[in-house]
C-alpha cells in the first residue's frame, strides 16, 4: 500500500499522464468506496436545449450521457449517476443538490453548442469562471459562487479532460467562462463540455459514427479517471 502511495505522490509531482487506470490502483480503489461521477444531461422535459435541423439537444445529451455512463461504470472503484433519470425537467440548482446528495466526486454536465459562426472549435471544456454575470432566469433559485479550492480543482479536471481528447485526436479547448449554475457545487469539482456546434453538420455528424462516439466517450471517462486518481494521490500524501 505504502509503495503505491508513493507511486501515486510520484507520478502527480512529475505530473505524470495516467492513460487508463492500472490493476493495482484499480484495487486500491476498490478497498475504500467507489469515487462517484454525477452526469448532468443538459436540459430535459420542457426544457428542449437548442433544436436545429430537427436535432433536439436535450435527446442528444442524454444519449452521450448514458454512454458515458456504461464507460465509467465498467471501471472498478468507479460509479456513475445522472442528475436526471429520463426526459424530465430538473431545475439546475436542485442538480447541484443532486450531485451534494450522490456524494459527488465529480460533476460533468454535457451540453451541445448553438453558435452562428462558421469555424468549429471542436469540444469546449468549460469551468466556473467568477468575472462572468449569470443571467438569472425566471423560476431558478440564485447559488452563491463556488470557493477557490472548487475552482482550482474544476481547471485540473478540465485540463486533464483536453489532454485526454487530444490524446485520442480530438480538438478540445479549455474556457474558465464557464458561467453556468450547475457549476456552482461548493465541494464538487464540476465542468461543462459542450460536445459540438449543433449547427455546425460535419460535425455532429461525427457523433453519428460509431466509432468516433465511443473514442469521444472514452477520452473524457478516461480524462475524469486521471482526475480521480491524482485526487487520491493527492489525499494519500496528506
Ligand atoms: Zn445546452
Amino acid at each position: 500500500m505504502m509503495r503505491l502511495r508513493r507511486w501515486l505522490a510520484l507520478a502527480f509531482l512529475l505530473q505524470l499522464s495516467i492513460p487508463a487506470l492500472s490493476e493495482e490502483l484499480r484495487d486500491s480503489f476498490s478497498q475504500g468506496r467507489p469515487s462517484i461521477v454525477v452526469l448532468d444531461p443538459g436540459h430535459g422535459g420542457r426544457d428542449l436545449g437548442a433544436v436545429i435541423r430537427g436535432r433536439v439537444e436535450k435527446e442528444l445529451d442524454f444519449a452521450i450521457a448514458r454512454k458515458l455512463q456504461e464507460q465509467i461504470s465498467r471501471t472498478r472503484g468507479l460509479a456513475a449517476r445522472m442528475t436526471r433519470a429520463g426526459d424530465a425537467f430538473v431545475p439546475l440548482a436542485d442538480r447541484v443538490d443532486r450531485a451534494r446528495e450522490a456524494g459527488g466526486d465529480a460533476l460533468v454536465s454535457i451540453h451541445f453548442d448553438d453558435a452562428r459562426r462558421s469555424r468549429s472549435r471542436g469540444v469546449a471544456v468549460y469551468y466556473y469562471g467568477r468575472f462572468q454575470k449569470i443571467r438569472s432566469r425566471p423560476g431558478e433559485r440564485p447559488l452563491p459562487d463556488p470557493p477557490r479550492s472548487q475552482i482550482a480543482a474544476s481547471r485540473r479536471l478540465a485540463f486533464r479532460i483536453r489532454e485526454s481528447l487530444r490524446e485520442q485526436g480530438i480538438q478540445a479547448a479549455v474556457i474558465d467562462r464557464g458561467a453556468f449554475i450547475v457549476l456552482k457545487s461548493p465541494a464538487i469539482p464540476s465542468v461543462l463540455v459542450e460536445l459540438g456546434n449543433l449547427r455546425d453538420s460535419a460535425e455532429i455528424g461525427r457523433l453519428f459514427d460509431p466509432v468516433y462516439r465511443e473514442n469521444l466517450t472514452l477520452a473524457i471517462a478516461r480524462g475524469i479517471e486521471g482526475f480521480l486518481a491524482q485526487t487520491s494521490a493527492l489525499a494519500a500524501k496528506r
